[in-house]
């Protein structure tokens, strides 16, 4: 779907990821072609996981497993009966389709698929022929190396290519919105590098397991990628100490974002990611968005900004991620949550609330005892 000169870029930026995927399920040969990457299984290769594999692949808008026969008509008619043989048994109605990119071959596409076509209803009798909606559709390409024999794609991850867009951190914390916000950012090209702010012992170890099973889930979309743990029980404290009580959500935010921003800069990305949805909590109206952005350079992608719950638990169910996002533990922002949160508040406001803290200091005692996880 691509236009111009980046085309070439973003689909070795595609096959590498088809690579990286498919490398665990055995040896495959792999090949770009106007926009197809045909994944030729080698002796012994895992097809079936492969194919799982692929299915999560950003970039990929549709997929299907094909028989890879010669380019020749008397072995095209059998292989295609043989293979599409339980699906064209079970169904009512079928269609056959041709696509010729070897003008060489000796039949045009109409040829190929009338023949293909009479051939399958003799063998099928059973079976009507029904171009519009037809239950079984039966595909032949006609291709450099060989013909091959599918049925119909199914729908691919969508999107582009995981990395082709740079990286960004991506705030992840425990609930059922942040990795979503991840996943839809790296739908777009962009790596989210996930972050997390932790406050034991006022969180648990086993909050931090669910954040670490929620990156690994991620990462099943997204690459391998590594975690960052931030330890903020200090930064909490300090706030707590010496700043107004209404202010508390507030300025731990803008902590998380200007740490954030910084291991940005270290990683090389070059924006943040949360799973802020507007008015949703009292740090979601405008007044409190804009407060908190101002505390980092970077530009701050919030992809569910106009969606309602609903519209992301569906999204967070179809990725995978919303059982453990559930998972019953509290999470750093719940700890010393104001009774009455401001909820618009102005910068001038929100900086005479800080004015008694060492920001600085606390950054850089905090960033000094950042951990990484891969
Ligand atoms: P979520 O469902 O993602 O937890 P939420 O609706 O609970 O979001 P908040 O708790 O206000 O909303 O958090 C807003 C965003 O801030 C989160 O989506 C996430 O991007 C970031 N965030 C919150 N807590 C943490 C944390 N402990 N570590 C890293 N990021 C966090
Ligand atoms: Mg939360």
């Amino acid at each position: 779907m691509l236009k111009g000169l980046n085309r070439k870029r973003f689909e070795e930026q595609l096959l590498r990821e088809v690579a990286r995927v498919t490398k665990p399920y055995g040896g495959f040969a792999l090949e770009s072609r106007q926009s197809v990457v045909l994944v030729s299984p080698e002796e012994g290769a895992d097809v079936e996981g492969a194919f799982r594999a692929c299915t999560r692949v950003f970039g990929v808008m549709s997929l299907t497993r094909a028989r890879a026969v010669p380019k020749d008509m008397a072995a095209i008619l059998p292989a295609a009966a043989e293979y599409l043989r339980e699906p064209l048994t079970r169904a009512r109605s079928f269609k056959a389709e041709a696509r010729r990119s070897d003008k060489s071959f000796p039949l045009t596409s109409p040829e190929i698929a009338q023949q293909v076509g009479g051939g399958l209803h003799d063998l099928f009798p059973h079976l009507t022929v029904d171009v519009r909606h037809p239950e079984v559709e039966v595909m032949i390409e006609i291709r450099d190396r060989a013909a091959y024999i599918h049925g119909a794609p199914q729908p691919g991850a969508g999107g582009l290519p995981q990395g082709s867009g740079g990286k960004a951190l991506l705030l992840l914390s425990g609930g059922i919105d942040s990795p979503v916000a991840g996943y839809m950012i790296a739908k777009r090209g962009v790596r989210p590098l996930p972050v997390h702010f932790y406050s034991y012992p006022y969180t648990s170890p086993e909050a931090l397991d669910k954040v670490k099973t929620l990156a690994r889930l991620l990462s099943e979309w997204t690459g391998p990628a590594a975690l960052r743990l931030v330890p903020f029980t200090a930064v909490q404290e300090a706030i707590r100490r010496q700043c107004p009580e209404d202010y508390f959500t507030l300025i731990m935010r803008r902590f998380m974002m200007d740490i954030a921003g910084r291991l940005a800069e270290r990683a090389k990305a070059t924006a943040l990611i949360t799973g802020e949805s507007l008015g949703q909590v009292a740090s979601q109206t405008l007044e409190a968005l804009g407060v908190t952005e101002k505390a980092t350079p970077l530009p701050v992608l919030r992809p569910l900004i106009g969606l309602d719950k609903e519209e992301i638990v569906t999204i967070a169910r179809r990725i995978g991620t919303f059982d453990t996002s559930i998972l019953p533990y509290e999470d750093c922002c719940t700890v010393f949550t104001p009774r009455h949160p401001k909820t618009q508040p102005r910068l001038e406001a929100v900086l005479e609330a800080e004015k008694n803290l060492d920001r600085e200091a606390l950054i850089q005692q905090t960033m000094a005892g950042v951990e990484v996880l891969r």
